[in-house]
């Protein structure tokens, strides 16, 4: 399970309590205002003009990536896009079989199911959602010991819409119910760049184009953290009594939130740090690095090594973890003369 980190960090694409209103105010709510992933928005529009023109529901959707990248905006946008009722739970939110069984049959025919961190239903839960998601049936036992017996029970015509940071963690039972499955990727430049002009209009807070490019540059090619940033950068052009954001006043704003230039706080250069220092750059299991730092391993592996993998920074081998060059750079460390440098 993913501990909360104690303070919540700015810079995490993970959902935060001061993210709520912002989401309410920003979140698209089609799919021409969702900036960016070309592709799976190429496919999701062919995949809904068909289910459109042959009158059906569309089938279940999975969407995975690292968090804050959009995959609950894109669940409101499909439900909107087909004009149908959406649900929203999590994972963690289904404690036990008979949750779900209450959830189900509260759905009418047509409604969209989203279920947020699905790689955390137990395995329990999952076998009640088989039958739902595969025959639109609810199996229940009834009564116990030997006079039980299993009622089958029709629920309409529901689609399941998944999210999970963590395809990996999901049973090939439950992947494999799915219709369709849609990775998000994180942001290009360019895009983080026009979520940014688009969030600042909403908001009503102009930035200079050199402002809103140091926002994108530390936002860790995520709407969420670009979002989330803006809004730092406001309040701190508000206290200084600006009339617009400056690129002198939102680097000023950013460094003195302890984002570095390239999106990095204080715990990815910590994981870097150690990994170089404590195991001479790796290969080193995550659960060391975890324990190096005090911290849990699926919240490094979760919320901060998709990052530093992105920017090239870090490697996942079979052997471990592993820095490279450019984070040696970055941190200011000399590597590793080269052949005894451990890339693998
Ligand atoms: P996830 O469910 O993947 O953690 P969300 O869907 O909650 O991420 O997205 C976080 C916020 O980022 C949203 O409220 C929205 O304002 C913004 N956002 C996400 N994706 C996009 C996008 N493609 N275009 C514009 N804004 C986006």
């Amino acid at each position: 399970m993913v501990k909360k980190p104690e303070t919540e960090r700015l810079i995490e694409g993970e959902l935060q309590s001061e993210d709520k209103l912002l989401d309410k105010q920003l979140r698209p709510r089609t799919l021409k205002e969702y900036v960016g992933q070309q592709q799976v928005k190429g496919n999701l529009n062919i995949f809904l003009q068909a289910a459109r023109q042959r009158g059906e529901p569309i089938e279940h959707v999975l969407l995975y990536g690292p968090p804050g990248l959009g995959k609950t905006t894109l669940a409101h946008i499909i439900a909107n896009e087909v004009g149908a009722n959406i649900r929203v739970t999590s994972g963690p939110a289904i404690e036990r079989a008979g949750d779900l069984a209450a959830i189900l049959t509260n759905l009418e025919a047509g409604d969209i199911l989203f279920i947020d961190e699905i790689h955390r239903l137990n395995k329990v839960i999952e076998e009640v959602l088989y039958p739902a998601m595969e025959d639109f049936a609810l199996d229940l036992v009834i009564g116990k010991g030997p006079s039980a017996r299993t009622v089958r029970l029709d629920l309409p015509r529901f689609t399941l819409i998944g999210a999970t940071t963590r395809y990996h963690l999901l049973s090939g039972p439950l992947r494999n119910r799915f219709g369709v499955t849609y990775r998000l990727n994180f942001y290009e430049p360019k895009e983080m760049m026009e979520i940014i002009s688009r969030s600042s209009k909403l908001l009503g807070f102009p930035l200079e184009p050199a402002a809103a490019e140091v926002v994108a540059t530390r936002s860790r090619a995520t709407p969420r953290v670009a979002n989330r940033l803006l809004k730092r950068v406001r309040d701190f052009v508000q206290v200084k009594g600006a009339p617009q954001a400056t690129l002198a006043l939102a680097t000023q704003a950013l460094d003195q939130l302890q984002v570095d230039p390239l999106g990095l706080d204080d715990l990815d250069r910590q994981i870097l740090r150690v990994i170089i220092e404590k195991f001479k750059g790796g290969p080193v299991g995550v659960n060391s690095v975890a324990a190096a730092l005090q911290e849990e391993a699926a919240t490094i592996e979760e919320i901060y090594e998709p990052f530093l993998m992105q920017l090239g920074f870090l490697q996942r081998t079979p052997r471990g973890r592993v820095v490279t060059e450019a984070a040696y750079e970055h941190i200011g460390i000399v590597p590793p003369p080269a052949g005894q440098a451990k890339f693998v």
